[in-house]
């Protein structure tokens, strides 16, 4: 049985206060004991305030980047042993918005995501087909190959400490969801090309869905045999969406 995991992505919003507000009220409004994981990703400098607020509760902590070394000379980086001081448990690595505008690469996602998992902090790793290449019909080849970067570089046993995350890039803040049937496909073709590396491992990954998720659209996603929860942006910026959408994850 895999655990559901929800993520906020808060991307580049919020005020300190705004997002403290926020922290606290996703706090306060979950369930002693939810059925799914439920984790928020601030920005970088609302970390330290937002670990304050979740401090003892059972709400994770994470990062919406990860360098991809442990220090050096890495201007406008940040370590993963940087993120575990401050209490995050997992960082996203590739989010499309840093594979497009930031040029990230394949190469670039899989070093940072074995800096993450070096220090012990779990990558969330996201993978997704442009509009162009869904339509070409490269969707497969596109997030495989997505995939075989990750796990070439971290291998089976660093993925099986890893969360895939499908987000197709043309439901990312345009609020056209996938279907559920066709992000289950795609669910179901990642965790297959893992099984042909590790039966066990493709049973225990928990591969996440994002685009769009609403607390109207969740039930029927999260209903899906290889769908293991949400990343959600949009709709965790408001508490009472992103509660509802935790609580869809049973
Ligand atoms: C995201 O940023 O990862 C995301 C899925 O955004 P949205 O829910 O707004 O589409």
């Amino acid at each position: 049985m895999r655990r559901p995991l929800v993520a906020g992505n808060w991307k580049m919003h919020g005020s300190r206060a705004g997002v403290e507000a926020l922290a606290s009220a996703v706090r306060d409004g979950l369930p002693a004991q939810p059925a799914a994981e439920v984790l928020v990703i601030p920005a970088f400098v609302h970390i330290p305030d937002v670990a304050r607020v979740l401090d003892g509760s059972a709400v994770l902590l994470g990062a919406q980047n990860v360098a991809d070394a442990s220090e050096g000379a890495r201007t406008g980086e940040v370590s993963a042993g940087m993120l575990r001081e401050f209490g995050c448990s997992h960082a996203l690595v590739g989010h499309s918005e840093r594979r497009t505008l930031y040029r990230e690469t394949d190469e670039l996602v899989a070093a940072r995501a074995q800096a993450a998992l070096d220090a012990g902090l779990t990558p969330v790793v996201c993978l997704g087909e442009t509009l162009e290449q869904r339509d070409s019909g490269k969707t497969a080849e596109v997030v495989l190959s997505q995939l075989d970067a990750v796990m070439n570089r971290v291998g089976v046993a660093g993925l099986a400490k890893s969360v895939l995350a499908y987000e197709p890039v043309w439901a990312i803040g345009t609020g056209r969801s996938a279907s559920p049937e066709q992000a289950q496909e795609v669910h179901a073709l990642l965790r297959g090309h893992v099984r042909g590396q590790h039966a066990a491992v493709a049973e225990e990954l928990r591969i996440l869905y994002g685009g769009s998720v609403k607390p109207t659209s969740a039930d029927a996603l999260f209903a899906m045999d290889d769908i293991d929860g949400g990343l959600v942006g949009g709709a965790s910026l408001q508490a009472d969406d992103f509660l509802a959408i935790c609580q869809a994850a049973r």
